[in-house]
């Protein structure tokens, strides 16, 4: 392997020292407040108000003044040109969020710099352009928004949550109350300002941090639908806690994704699919390929390729643009991984990990393959949330579905081969709402993401997307 000179991104954003909650256009305090932390280093980036109760009631009757008086009866054309204005904004101050993004996740630069934030800023332009034209999307000729949609995202992807969140929902003539997860506030409050930069009118985007209990009174607020991405377990909470009410829900939750290499596929691709699949953004990914099934002919194969390619994965300073795995969003995720691995040690599997200085600093996991796992081991069942691949094998393609649909989510999976037929064949039979062929990991605006089972219900982005801020 090469050895590479460090190359540290040399952006710094303007961080603020305190952070107040965005409601009806303005930052306004709270009565506490909580610390955000780079977890590369543990050191404190900011503080931020914590949103109570009284103030997420605040931020909702703000969204619906400026839903009844301005928002609900602009035309699409003039909604289109706020979405585009910020898609624009979002572009122009690209790295600085790219570098936010870094400092408040842990996840490297570029994938901040070529992943979140661009994907974020296409999610404006897309529905930017949906904006006048939601009578053509098949939803009816004259669809109307819900009103206030209250929603909640987790702290993977931080900007790209809040974009597919807010964007379809503001193209929809629906105005939002948004709680960002609490240990990534950053790029939402920085949202926030760009928001206040476009001219947005006050209260169409109110931004409210905290934790679990300010994502549990934004769901028992008088909003008109809850939009929730996180674990199936809040998931079902919030199912439970608005069942018999008039909103609406859409829930996007975890994944145990499968990845399919039959003994026809391209090796070396499909390897680096395995990868991507699973070391992306430290496997903090509800859709990663979290379990290989390997076809049993080539896992020797497979297994001897991947080992030599997971080795020359650099992990360390999300800030050097060389890094490819950078740290674990917070010490609670750490031990949680750390349980789940040790976990799949007493129970009997296989672990393999490379040799790899971490940083004595921050929160840092090797990336981790399990061999010799079962299907009923924790390690194939739940999800790590974290870079361990769980490695299983089969000999028939029947067994490959069988072994793929035996969690009981329904996200994502992969299938790698080299014949279409055999494509369509799995892909009818994967219980999974996004099947990838011959790659994994690929996302659109255009094409709609969501899953089956307790992986959630409700789609985002496409056309189909638009359905859950629409009252049809
Ligand atoms: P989490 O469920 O713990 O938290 C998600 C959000 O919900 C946070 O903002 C949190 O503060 C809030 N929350 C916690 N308790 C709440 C409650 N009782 N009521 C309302 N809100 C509450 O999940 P996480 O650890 O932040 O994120 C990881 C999970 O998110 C994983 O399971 C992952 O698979 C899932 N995820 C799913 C998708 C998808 O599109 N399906 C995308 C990204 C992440």
């Amino acid at each position: 392997m090469f050895e590479y000179a460090p190359a540290p991104e040399s952006v710094r954003p303007q961080i603020k020292e305190h952070y107040g909650i965005f409601i009806d256009g303005e930052f306004v305090d709270a009565e506490s407040d909580f610390k955000s932390v780079n977890p590369a280093t543990e050191e404190v980036l900011f503080t931020v108000a914590e949103a109570g109760e009284a103030d997420v009631a605040k931020a909702v009757a703000a969204a619906r003044r400026a839903y009844e008086t301005v928002w609900g009866p602009m035309s699409g054309t003039e909604r289109g040109k706020y979405l585009f204005r910020i898609a624009r904004l979002l572009q122009e101050r690209a790295r600085e969020f790219a570098v936010a993004e870094s400092l408040d996740n842990g996840k490297p630069i570029k994938e901040t710099r070529d992943f979140d934030v661009p994907t974020a800023a296409q999610h404006f332009f897309y529905h930017a352009g949906w904006a006048d034209k939601l009578a053509y999307a098949g939803h009816g000729g004259d669809p109307k928004p819900l009103g206030v949609v209250g929603q909640v995202i987790p702290w993977n992807f931080p900007l790209l949550m809040l974009a597919w969140k807010i964007a379809p929902a503001l193209a929809c003539g629906n105005t939002v109350v948004l709680k960002p997860a609490e240990t990534t506030p950053l790029t939402a409050l920085m949202f926030a300002e760009l928001c206040q930069e476009a001219d947005l009118p006050p209260g169409v985007v109110n931004i409210l941090p905290g934790a679990g209990a300010a994502g549990a009174a934004v769901v028992g607020s008088a909003v008109d639908k809850v939009a929730f991405t996180g674990s199936t377990a809040v998931g079902r909470a919030i199912a439970k806690a608005v069942a018999g009410s008039k909103k609406k829900v859409t829930l996007e939750l975890g994944g145990k994704a499968a990845n399919i290499v039959f003994d026809d596929a391209p090796i070396d691709q499909a390897v680096e699919g395995i990868v991507n699949g699973i070391f992306f953004n430290q496997g903090h990914v509800c859709c990663a390929g979290s379990r290989l099934l390997v076809q049993e002919s080539v896992a020797d194969d497979v297994l001897e390729r991947l080992k030599e390619r997971v080795a020359t994965l650099r992990v360390g300073d999300p800030l050097d643009k060389n890094t490819d795995i950078g740290a674990i969003n917070s010490a609670e995720q750490l031990e949680r991984i750390t349980a789940l691995t040790e976990a799949g040690r007493g129970e009997g599997a296989d672990v393999w990990q490379p040799a790899c200085d971490l940083p004595e600093q921050g929160f840092w996991f090797r990336p981790t393959v399990f061999t010799g796992v079962q299907q009923s081991m924790r390690i194939a069942q739940e999800e790590i949330f974290g870079p361990v691949l769980s490695v299983l094998t089969f000999r028939t393609p029947d067994e490959a579905i069988a072994k793929a649909n035996n969690t009981p989510y329904g996200l994502s999976a992969g299938v790698w081969t080299e014949k279409g037929s055999k494509i369509l064949w799995a892909a009818e039979r994967l219980r999974a709402g996004v099947v990838w062929a011959n790659t994994f990991n690929k996302f659109d605006a255009a094409s709609p993401f969501g899953g089956l089972k307790e992986s959630g219900y409700g789609r985002e982005g496409g056309r189909q997307g638009l359905e859950a801020y629409l009252d049809v």
